[in-house]
């Protein structure tokens, strides 16, 4: 949370923390104590800024746009002070960002370039390229379900989230997020409909009675309501009408897609590109409102913002899910109180 203003602030990696497990969020989000896992990929980082630098240049001509990229990537290579086991691999995993930002300039690069062009022509100003693009959604908590948190809980929340760049697509707004896999995803990757076994991960994640725990794709759902949310604040600030508001996530380190040849060190990859718009709109609220929106996500959005604004971050009530399914690989075991006292069997 911020003090730097009234409204306090969650950001949608804290979302998704908070699903795995409230005590978790504390740690990361609370006292800001940094686990191993929070160490930045600084490969996609370099790929991420690369592509970016690329797109602000203007270029439209996929062979063109390439080569920016392959450029800006070969400067920050240069002062890459990651440790490899050797030169052979160094020289691998540069050749693989070199693909990653092929592939990508060919499955959707020279589309997005044009559209940043044609909105950058239609916008009164403004960035529409990061890395990091800042969006931001205020919601409202005043109705929200605040379970058995305290009853003074703010009344709104500022959460914030990023996408790398904003482009234009037909009548769409585009925010694009390069992430390193669409893995966490799930189901989402392979759906195009909330109604369905969408829906009910959604649901059954917060049902009490249920043992469904899928805090990953549960979390991207929350995080596509705030960037949707953002995305129409950044539409109408900067003048772009009303254009309707989507959201894309392309992988910069999955390499499930990847061919090596290694006679002729060679590297091939595709990439899965997932537009979780349409696996979050639920026909019923478009239909009330004709906006990308989701009633079901957004009070649900509301409820878990209250509850991280407020604490006490307790993770009795999903203990059972949440010992099998984030204690296991959670940077904070050593220092966890709930997890220890379980581990040593002083619960009672
Ligand atoms: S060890 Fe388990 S209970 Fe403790 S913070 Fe981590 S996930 Fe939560």
């Amino acid at each position: 949370m911020s003090d730097a203003d009234s409204v306090p602030t969650l950001s949608a990696d804290g979302l998704r923390t908070g699903l795995r497990c409230p005590r978790q969020y504390e740690f990361a989000h609370v006292h800001d104590l940094e686990g191993e896992a929070a160490a930045v990929d600084g490969r996609v980082d370099l790929l991420r800024t690369a592509l970016c630098d690329a797109l602000r240049s203007g270029e439209t001509d996929g062979e063109a746009l390439e080569g920016l990229a392959e450029d800006r990537l070969a400067t920050l290579w240069a002062d890459h002070d990651e440790r490899f086991h050797s030169a052979t691999q160094r020289r691998h995993e540069r050749r693989v960002l070199e693909a990653t930002a092929a592939a990508y300039v060919e499955a959707v690069g020279v589309d997005h370039a044009a559209g940043i062009e044609r909105l950058a022509a239609a916008a009164i100003g403004g960035e529409l390229v990061g890395p990091g693009l800042p969006l931001s959604s205020t919601v409202d908590l005043s109705g929200a379900d605040r379970g058995d948190g305290p009853a003074s809980a703010p009344e709104s929340v500022r959460i914030d989230a990023t996408v790398d760049y904003v482009t234009g697509d037909g009548s769409s707004l585009v925010g694009v997020r390069f992430v390193p896999t669409v893995a966490p995803l799930g189901l989402l990757r392979y759906r195009s409909d909330w109604a369905g076994d969408v829906a009910a991960l959604f649901t059954d994640h917060f049902d009490p009675e249920s043992a469904a725990f899928d805090p990953a794709p549960v979390g991207a759902l929350l995080e596509t309501a705030v960037v949707l949310d953002g995305l129409r604040g950044l539409r109408d600030r900067l003048e772009l009408g009303d254009r309707t508001c989507r959201y894309v996530q392309v992988p910069l380190a999955d390499r499930s897609g990847t061919a090596v040849n290694w006679v002729r060190d060679d590297v091939e990859t595709s990439l899965e590109i997932v537009d979780l718009t349409d696996v979050y709109v639920d026909h019923h609220t478009y239909g009330m409102t004709h906006e990308h929106r989701n009633a079901t996500v957004d009070d649900r959005l509301a409820s878990v913002a209250a509850a991280l604004v407020s604490g006490p971050y307790d993770p009795e009530e999903r203990w059972a899910a949440i010992e099998d399914h984030a204690c296991p690989t959670c940077d904070y075991a050593v220092c966890c109180q709930d997890y220890i006292a379980r581990e040593v069997g002083f619960d009672g």
